[in-house]
C-alpha cells in the first residue's frame, strides 16, 4: 500500500517530468504556469492514435482488411489540430484578454480581443465602459494647439 508521501513524492515527479511554461503576461504582468508540450509528438500521443487506427482496423476488416490502418493519418491530422487548438486556448491570459499567438499575426484584432474582454468585464460589473481611453484623451488634448485669446 502506498503512503500519502510516496504518492506525494509520484505526484510531483510526475509534474516534473512534464512541461512546464513559466512566464509573465506581458500586459498584465500576471504569473502564468501551463503545462503540457505545445506540439503533439510524445511517445504516447503515436500509441494512441495506433489504439484508435487499429480499433478502426479491426471494426472495417470486413470492408477494408489491413488497408484500415491508413486510417492512422486523418486521425493523426484530427488530433493535432485538436491539441493544438487546446493549447493555444490555454496560452490566452484569462485575466486580461491577451492572446499572444493573435498578437503575432494580428495586432489589431488582438487589440480588438483585449478592449472586448475588458467590455465584457465592466459589463459584468454593472460598470459603464469609458468611451475612450483616458490617458490618450489626455494626450490628444494636450497635443492640440491652446485657441488664439480673442478681445
Ligand atoms: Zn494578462
Amino acid at each position: 500500500m502506498a503512503s500519502k508521501g510516496t504518492i506525494k513524492n509520484t505526484l510531483k515527479l510526475d509534474l516534473d517530468q512534464r512541461q512546464v511554461w513559466s512566464f509573465f503576461c506581458p500586459l498584465c504582468a500576471v504569473s502564468r504556469r501551463i503545462t503540457g508540450s505545445a506540439q503533439p509528438g510524445q511517445p504516447m500521443h503515436y500509441v494512441q492514435v495506433g489504439l484508435c487506427a487499429l480499433m478502426f482496423t479491426l471494426a472495417t476488416f470486413k470492408w477494408f482488411q489491413f488497408k484500415g490502418m491508413v486510417s492512422f493519418l486523418p486521425m493523426w491530422i484530427v488530433f493535432e489540430v485538436a491539441y493544438r487548438t487546446r493549447v493555444r486556448a490555454r496560452v490566452r491570459c484569462p485575466d486580461c484578454g491577451f492572446d499572444p499567438v493573435l498578437c503575432l499575426s494580428d495586432v489589431d484584432r488582438a487589440r480588438k480581443e483585449v478592449e472586448d474582454h475588458w467590455k465584457r468585464k465592466f459589463a459584468e460589473k454593472g460598470i459603464p465602459f469609458p468611451d475612450q481611453n483616458p490617458v490618450k484623451k489626455q494626450a490628444d488634448q494636450q497635443d492640440r494647439p491652446t485657441p488664439p485669446n480673442q478681445p
